[in-house]
């Protein structure tokens, strides 16, 4: 089968391998559609971040070559002796996160803390191939009016709904969302469907404010045009908001979060910094703010599977482009990395030719 497989650092390859076969208690997907992720991007180009190189993944036993992709969908084709949940042609997501089940943290429930966590399409073969193996406990099926398109969103909207439970979002509360790419955006829509009365999203890219509006912001800023913290100010009686989510992944947008929290306030950490960020302490600890780090999501599959199946969070407009596997490395992987990436919110990958 046609694959995309990572070797290094700027070095991804379109390739023929071997079309795998499940084990008992695996499920094995014909992948229908996969979404580029900006973690797949950072593999990319400062990569290896999560995929083993030297030495083999402890829980699957895999190093690179590996296939990169994690947000995906597609029909059962087949299924191991011990499935039981799973039929060959259900319409499923799959989670790729496997934990191992048996460490202190996965024994605690929190499986996204699993010493020895595997992720497809980072330890283990994903999503940008015409077929996946995964574990039976991945596997979600899709209500028939989620599509497969939409169905590549269970992934990143289980980012953003765990974001939200991390914050503790209760009715009536004001949030600030910076960054609207993708989680952003989902983010925006998320804190809405918990709850929160007012989301103020500030992100400097025209298109995606407007976006962001569209799919439930309340007002949107430009921050490098205007003083968010100083506008959200003016509009909240100087109170500011509850909860700031950082979904930029850079140290501007932690700065701007900070300035646009009230006293008490809440700085979730969604984006992925990949760099020092230097921080004023001082101005957290006075008005005794914290900020709190949400990495993927626990449980959440159900919850962003239900989520979308009633359109409390809308995908469509996120999806900018629609391509082929074949074409995958010029036209998604070297967008993403050019001048250009700024177009896209999603690019959705069929392995079909
Ligand atoms: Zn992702
Ligand atoms: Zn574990």
């Amino acid at each position: 089968m046609k694959a995309l497989r990572w070797y290094g650092q700027k070095d991804v390859r379109i390739e023929d391998v071997p079309e795998p076969s499940p084990g008992a208690g695996e499920v094995k997907v014909k992948v229908k559609w996969c979404g580029i992720c900006a973690s797949d991007v950072h593999e990319y180009t400062s990569g290896p971040l999560f995929i083993p190189t030297k030495k083999p993944h402890p829980l699957t036993g895999r190093k690179a070559p590996i296939i990169l992709g994690h947000e995906f969908s597609g029909e059962v084709v087949e299924t191991g002796s011990q499935v039981k949940s799973i039929s060959v042609g259900d319409k499923v997501a799959v989670r790729p996160t496997i934990p191992c089940y048996e460490c202190h943290w996965c024994r605690s429930g929190r499986h996204i803390l699993c010493a020895r966590l595997a992720t497809l399409g980072l330890g283990a073969d994903g999503g940008f191939a015409e077929f996946v193996i995964a574990p039976e406990d991945c596997i979600y099926r899709l209500p028939g009016q989620v599509s497969y398109e939409i169905g590549t969103f269970c992934e990143p909207t289980a980012v953003a709904i765990h974001a939200c439970r991390k914050a503790m979002v209760s009715p009536g509360d004001t949030t600030a969302v910076v960054g609207c790419g993708a989680i952003g955006l989902l983010v925006v829509q998320a804190t809405r469907a918990t709850g929160a009365s007012t989301v103020y999203a500030i992100e400097p890219n025209a298109r995606r404010r407007s976006l962001a509006e569209k799919l439930g912001a309340t007002v949107t800023f430009d921050p490098d045009r205007m003083d968010a913290g100083r506008e959200i100010a003016k509009l909240t009686d100087g109170l500011r908001v509850d909860v700031a989510f950082e979904c930029a992944g850079v140290p501007a947008a932690m700065l701007t979060a900070l300035s646009v929290t009230g006293r008490g306030g809440k700085i979730i950490e969604v984006g992925q910094m990949m760099e020092p960020c230097e921080f004023p302490f001082q101005r957290l600890f006075c008005h005794d703010k914290s900020i709190i780090a949400s990495q993927g999501y626990e449980n959440e599959f159900p919850t962003a599977i239900s989520f979308l199946s009633e359109s409390r969070v809308i995908c469509e407009p996120l999806i900018t482009v629609k391509i082929k596997l074949d074409n995958i490395i010029e036209q998604g992987i070297k967008v993403l990395t050019s001048e250009r990436k700024g177009e896209h919110i999603r690019i959705l990958v069929s392995p079909v030719s």
